[in-house]
């Protein structure tokens, strides 16, 4: 039987949006199991708890059994070893993407040569949209709900309780 083709798609998922479960889904069609990594990053002022973020990426894959959440701390390289998938999925929206993913990818592989990143291009509906964006609508009163699911939506509501 041919081996299982993994990967692991890392990120900070606060919160997940339609962009990033548009990559997901997509990539899919390439992989076997995708691996969605929820970094924990001390350094990052996060405005949902790794755990949250992880429920709330899992309540959306919930009906598919190709997609695993796992959080991990400290370095992506680190918990790539520990799983031993070393195929990292990343999604592209801006040349300013590019930039530092030539970072990521590079020092990554400095690191440890199995290392290896593939890219997918955002849908272009989903060109302009970052968690960062979705935080600052929704703090704002805005309405997010074209732009993430309903669990997320909800959680959104619930954080900034007018939204
Ligand atoms: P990070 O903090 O590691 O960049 P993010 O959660 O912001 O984590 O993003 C995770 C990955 O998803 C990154 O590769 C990012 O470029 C990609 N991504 C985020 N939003 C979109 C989008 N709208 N379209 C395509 N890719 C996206």
């Amino acid at each position: 039987m041919a081996e299982k083709k993994q990967a692991i798609y890392p990120g900070s998922f606060d919160p997940i949006t339609f962009g990033h479960i548009d990559i997901a889904k997509r990539a899919l069609t390439l992989v076997d199991n995708l691996i969605i990594g929820v970094g924990i990053n001390s350094e990052k002022k996060e405005l949902f708890s790794a755990d949250e973020r992880k429920i709330l990426i899992s309540e959306v894959f919930k009906n598919n059994p190709k997609v695993s959440v796992i959080s991990f701390d400290g370095l992506l390289i680190d918990f790539a070893r520990e799983i031993g998938v070393f195929s990292v999925l990343r999604g592209l929206r801006a040349i300013s993407d590019f930039e530092h993913e030539l970072q990521l990818s590079s020092l990554n592989r400095h690191m440890d040569n199995r290392f290896d990143c593939f890219y997918m291009m955002t849908s272009e509906q989903y060109s302009y949209l970052s968690s960062s964006m979705v935080k600052e609508i929704a703090r704002l009163n805005g309405d997010v709900s074209s732009l993430v699911p309903d669990n997320v939506y909800k959680a959104l509501r619930d954080k900034y309780h007018h939204v």
